[in-house]
């Protein structure tokens, strides 16, 4: 049995690990190239601060992320490369569940596995910074019972850089390349730069796929196909394969409040070391890399002296994934107005802790993309939308209708054991 599995993020990483530790020939083939992080070059950056005038830039620089800015000025962000989006995450490990009891999916024992070889801890007080302490004792006296969520670093290892964003230099950050090793030492095949363009298919039965690599069309059969490109990477495979998908998505929109206090040094501190839930979003401490680099009103204000909250929301799902390239979203009046009221209790929460303004709004964007083949309850019990063909699976954030506001690795990755331990149980 050939299994293929396209993408190697969160939920690409799980599906290989998984199918290759049973002994099934797999082969993963992911767009980007081996994840090389940037920190060790934040100079070369530092340096064009003022020069790069659009986040799109970020790329000539740090290959792995790209960013695509929608009409209404939303910044979406990916990660292409092994390992997906997981190399340029925050670590935080949380389960982010909102619309699952409605769906009746519990995944819990998968999540238990994950949590198991992941040993998530959150980081202890000491590490964090004195006025990341103070927006934190602010936040509990405003009886907002703030919380400090699990992370998958190995405090250790971490030196602190606060840039976990731009890749962990120090290794200290788990991502899904480990994953992928765990499945190579069991045989699997990786093939780096390979871009799948089509599922193969007729008669409602998938056959394989069609991927370019080093500027060759080729083409893969397969028994099973795992689709894992991430919520705009399998919006837009299934789109090209002509195979109807979800007509919306959602992408846990992002907007960070930036402030300011002498020699603060946030940066040097994990990013989000707590939190503070509401029905609607989040609230937690964090310097936002995009903003500081690429937004003209943060340009006054050194890294040094930068403070940041960000509001982390669970969005309205619509708009539309054709291709990477060809993408609408819309924020809501709905999404503007929680948006506007998490803003509030940040700044509150800032001020009291002796964060001074000018209180500036960073660059709108988000990166959880999720919704485009998405799960309803008739398909919980077989893991995959009635509408696919037969033998393709989808493995990724995609299969989650609703929007979660909340950081969303493990979920993917519990999602995708699911998955694939059905695909295995019960073929399509
Ligand atoms: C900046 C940032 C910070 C984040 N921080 C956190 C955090 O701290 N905690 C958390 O839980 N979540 C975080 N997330 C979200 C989390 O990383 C994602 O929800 C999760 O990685 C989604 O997994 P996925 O498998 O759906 O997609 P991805 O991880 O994006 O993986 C998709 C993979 O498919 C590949 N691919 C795409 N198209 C093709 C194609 N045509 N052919 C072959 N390969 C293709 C991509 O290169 C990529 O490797 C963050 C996201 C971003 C952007």
């Amino acid at each position: 049995m050939q299994a293929v599995v396209i993408g190697s993020g969160a939920g690409g990483a799980v599906a290989a690990r998984e199918l290759a530790l049973r002994g099934i020939k797999t082969t993963v083939l992911e767009a980007g190239k081996a994840f090389r992080p940037l920190s060790r070059n934040i100079a070369k950056i530092r340096a064009l601060r003022g020069f790069m005038f659009s986040e799109k830039l970020i790329s000539l620089v740090f290959p792995p992320m790209k960013t695509y800015r929608t009409e209404q000025g939303l910044v979406l962000i990916r990660g292409i490369s092994v390992g997906g989006c997981t190399t340029i995450s925050c670590g935080n490990l949380l389960r982010a569940e909102k619309g699952m009891r409605e769906l009746g999916l519990d995944l819990t024992p998968e999540y238990q596995h994950i949590e198991e070889l992941l040993k998530p801890t959150p980081v202890p007080v000491k590490r964090w910074r004195p006025t990341t302490r103070a927006m934190y004792a602010a936040a509990q006296d405003l009886g907002l019972a703030p919380f400090a969520p699990s992370k998958a670093v190995s405090l250790a290892r971490c030196v602190s850089c606060g840039l976990c964003e731009l890749g962990c230099a120090a290794r200290a950050r788990w991502d899904a390349s480990r994953f992928i090793n765990d499945a190579l030492k069991q045989g699997a095949q990786l093939i780096t730069g390979a871009r799948v363009t089509r599922i193969l298919h007729h008669s409602m039965e998938a056959t394989g796929v069609e991927y370019i690599h080093q500027r060759k069309k080729q083409q893969l059969p397969a028994d099973i196909i795992v689709l894992a490109a991430g919520g705009i990477g399998t919006a837009a495979l299934l789109h090209a394969s002509g195979i109807e998908n979800t007509p919306f998505f959602w992408g846990d929109i992002v907007l960070t409040l930036g402030g300011k206090k002498k020699n603060a040094d946030q940066l040097h501190e994990l990013p989000m070391v707590w939190c503070v839930q509401k029905d609607h979003y989040i609230i937690s401490p964090y310097i936002d890399i995009l903003s500081h680099f690429f937004h003209r009103p943060w340009r006054n204000v050194s890294l040094r002296d930068r403070v940041g909250v960000m509001v982390k929301l669970a969005d309205t799902p619509n708009g539309r994934i054709q291709s990477p390239r060809d993408i609408t979203k819309h924020i809501t009046d709905l999404d503007y107005k929680r948006l506007d009221q998490g803003i509030a209790i940040a700044s509150e929460i800032m001020q009291r802790a002796g964060v001074k303004g000018p209180f500036t709004r960073g660059i709108l964007n988000a990166g959880h993309f999720g919704g485009t083949a998405s799960l309803t309850k008739q398909d919980v019990p077989g893991m995959r939308p009635a509408w696919l063909p037969r033998r393709l699976w989808v493995a990724d954030l995609s299969l989650l209708p609703s929007s979660q506001g909340l950081p969303t690795m493990l979920t993917t990755m519990a999602l995708s054991l699911r998955v694939v331990r059905t695909a295995l149980s019960h073929p399509a």
